[in-house]
């Protein structure tokens, strides 16, 4: 049906846009340039009344594509909802991005109608070009992967479980229960939060065992990962035994392990025998049913010291804090002084980090005259003939040194996540195995590939085996906007393996990461995206005949949505792809496009802008996430902007490709502004590296611009976040004014 275009266009003259456009110019605009069969106009379009007569055009088949000229695409979104999978619809926004921003001090009618006789001039070009999609609906298999069987992994299968799911529980180790089993108490979870618990890891473990929706397999490990979201093939690897099934999504629940303490040898680990991990600490006191004793000979202990951030928020060790060994010292404290009212604990901190309710907690600690908490580091530390340990301490709350005759020390060892490998530090994961770990680096300086038994996941992914991460091996995707999304569409990270967090946490999280699942599922059952885009049922389609096989779209895709087919030419994976177009702006032959978003739709929309003969003009291409959000900002607090930008909406700047910018020079346009989200190690970009490569792509463009004989400083790219609205305004103003000064486009008029 939406093959033959016949495009509706309604403009709205309601919210002031009627006050301050001439309407009956975009009319003019609509059916005479573009010979639309209908365009109307309404007073107030977003009532019933207004939506009906969209509605009536398109039941009685005069309309198949719908132009809304009103208010911003982020609003009313469902007033205009029309049925996406038979009609087109586009949004052009008169109201936040002209009406709203128009200046005051100059004949408003001037800037701001030619404004909007181009917005809806790229508005009908742009739907002319677009055709409902055909999304790939497959055979969707709903059982949920649980990757690691701790407190994070039972959650997340319980919770799935309870939602009605099917899930598979692979634990590498004998036993379900991970680190929280071996816990002689917890923290405090219920008000007042002020004393420590019994573990109830185990009634965890009961229901697992017992639910007939999960099945568990311990002593197992994933042999192999292929598909993708809906279809995933999984083999996996039970004491030499291999079994494959299939599965729809996957949480990833690997948790963690502790910081490797052989490295601390400056604080005494591994030179005497009194010196401990915490985690040596508590399995030691779990074993002996709460009694403490010293390794050395077993005695009853009178001193224990307790080091914080033993080699932790420490460049050379870990660098990062792992917010739970402040309580877990305060908990173990408390063991000393339950085994022995007589003992005393002393906890040498660089800062108490015990957030939350957790206060509480700490102040019980505070009040017991047994604990003594002071900030300060250890100086010096050596062992006297009985093996008790003499620690001199700088005590930076007295300002001064003192010695502590301790029968015991114990070190508040760091958590590393379960992605990085035993042998390999976590502070030096250099860039080689930053993004995913897949490589080690040998005793002699070789860098040598990890054998599939040392890796989690191995995914059968043309761009590695194993999740990406950050810099100290936590997978992520975007931490703020999109927590549990790793790089992999379809497998979601909770728990430690994400970033260190207690117990209590880690069951929330767990519960995120399964609905998570869940919802990618669901959503890839109806052909859909999952974050952000998650109404899109659009998919990449390649014209694979003039596919050059140079492999950009595979590399470059931030998801690894591409494997790769013999010939070289991209295998694709429609439920892996998060439709943000990053290949489509990658494909130097341009044979990538969606049904509602291609590089000729954009060229042509660029061609439908009238370029004045006079002044400075500048197209921005503006990344939908962040940018155009802060645009709307703008407009939404009536904060006037100059009216000689045009701005074009791109799902990432990562889609961008460079013909538009020679398409739009070409014209006469005299600037190019790209405004999209941070991009490098703290990342905003919604899609993890689009605005990264429309920035390397644009390290490239100084060859168009030289075969143009035209200055590279015309074309910029500026990162924002939506919190930098207020600088937009400013920002444009200055980029307005820097071309202003390079002078015209010598193209300009031809
Ligand atoms: S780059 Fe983006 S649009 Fe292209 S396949 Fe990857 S996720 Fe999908
Ligand atoms: S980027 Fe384009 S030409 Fe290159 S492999 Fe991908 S589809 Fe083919």
């Amino acid at each position: 049906m939406a093959d033959e275009n016949k495009i509706g266009v309604y403009l709205c003259t309601d919210c002031g846009i009627g006050a301050a456009l001439n309407v009956d110019q975009l009319e003019a605009v609509a059916k005479k340039e573009f010979k639309v069969p209908v365009c109307k106009k309404h007073p107030f379009l977003c009532s019933t009344e207004g939506v009906q007569v969209i509605k009536d055009d398109l039941n009685n088949g005069a309309v198949n594509k719908v132009v809304i000229a009103a208010c911003s695409p982020r609003v009313n979104t469902e007033v205009f909802n029309f049925d996406p999978l038979k009609y087109v619809t586009e949004r052009v926004n008169l109201r936040e991005q002209i009406v709203w921003i128009a200046p005051k001090d100059e004949d408003p009618k001037e800037g701001i109608q030619l404004m909007a006789d181009d917005y809806l001039r790229m508005g009908i070009t742009r739907i002319g070009k677009s055709s409902v999609p055909d999304p790939k609906i497959t055979e969707v298999n709903r059982t949920v992967l649980v990757v690691g069987g701790g407190v994070t992994g039972l959650t997340a299968a319980m919770e799935s479980s309870l939602a009605g799911y099917k899930v598979v529980l692979v634990e590498k180790e004998a036993e379900l229960g991970g680190w929280a089993k071996k816990m002689h108490r917890v923290f405090p979870t219920k008000p007042p939060f002020a004393e420590i618990e019994k573990p109830t890891i185990g009634a965890k473990i009961d229901a697992v065992s017992k639910d007939s929706n999960i099945t568990v397999h311990t002593r197992t490990t994933i042999a192999s990962i292929d598909g993708g979201p809906g279809a995933y093939t999984v083999t996996i690897n039970k004491s030499g035994a291999t079994e494959t099934f299939e599965a729809g999504a996957i949480v990833l629940a690997a948790g963690w392990r502790p910081y490797n303490a052989d490295k601390l040898r400056h604080l005494g680990y591994g030179r005497y025998r009194n010196v401990v991990t915490n985690l040596e600490f508590e399995q030691h006191v779990a074993k002996e049913n709460g009694k403490v004793s010293r390794p050395s000979d077993g005695k009853s202990v009178k001193n224990v010291v307790f080091l914080q951030c033993a080699g932790q928020r420490d460049k050379d060790h870990v660098p990062y804090c792992s917010t739970v060994c402040c309580n877990v010292s305060l908990k173990q404290a408390k063991y000393v002084r339950e085994s022995d009212p007589d003992a005393g604990a002393f906890i040498v901190y660089k800062d108490m980090r015990t957030i939350g309710l957790y206060e509480n907690f700490y102040k019980t600690a505070q009040d017991d005259e047994g604990i003594f908490l002071t900030k300060g580091e250890i100086v010096g530390i050596r062992e006297e003939p009985d093996t008790t340990l003499i620690i001199e301490i700088d005590n930076q709350l007295l300002g001064r040194k003192m010695k502590i005759k301790a029968d015991l020390l114990v070190l508040a060892t760091g958590m590393v996540s379960a992605m990085v490998p035993e042998e390999m530090s976590v502070n030096n994961l250099t860039p080689e195995y930053i993004g995913n770990i897949v490589k080690r680096e040998t005793s002699d300086g070789v860098i040598e590939a990890l054998e599939p038994e040392s890796l989690m996941l191995n995914l059968q992914y043309r761009q590695g085996p194993e999740v990406p991460h950050l810099k100290w091996g936590f997978p992520d995707s975007h931490f703020i906007c999109f927590p549990y999304e790793t790089r992999r569409t379809g497998i979601y990270a909770a728990g430690c393996v994400r970033h260190p967090m207690d117990a209590v946490q880690a069951t929330a999280d767990a519960t995120g990461a399964a609905l998570k699942a869940i919802q990618c599922m669901e959503l890839t059952a109806q052909g859909r995206g999952v974050h952000p885009r998650t109404w899109d049922r659009t998919f990449p389609e390649i014209r694979f005949e003039s596919c050059t096989q140079c492999r950009r779209c595979t590399v470059e895709c931030p998801f690894g949505a591409y494997n790769e087919k013999p010939d070289g030419t991209p295998l694709d994976f429609a439920s892996r792809c998060r439709r943000c177009g990053t290949c489509m702006g990658a494909c130097p032959q341009r044979v990538i496009s969606f049904k509602d978003y291609s590089v000729d739709m954009i060229s042509a929309v660029l061609k439908s802008i009238e370029v004045p003969e006079e002044g400075t003009f500048v197209v921005c291409f503006v990344c939908e996430n962040d940018a155009y959000p802060a645009l709307d900002m703008v407009g939404l607090n009536r904060i006037a902007m100059k009216t000689n930008f045009r701005f074009i909406p791109l799902r990432c700047l990562g889609g961008l490709n460079l013909v538009w910018i020679a398409d739009a020079l070409s014209r006469g346009i005299d600037g190019i502004l790209l405004l999209g989200c941070k991009y490098g190690d703290d990342y905003q970009c919604h899609y993890v590296k689009g605005s990264q490569m429309a920035n390397e792509r644009l390290g490239k463009v100084q060859e168009t611009l030289s075969r143009l004989m035209l200055e590279s400083e015309r074309v910029e790219q500026v990162q924002l976040s939506i919190n930098d609205w207020d600088k937009l305004p400013g920002i444009l103003e200055q980029f307005s004014k820097k071309i202003e000064d390079i002078g015209d486009n010598p193209y300009k008029g031809f």
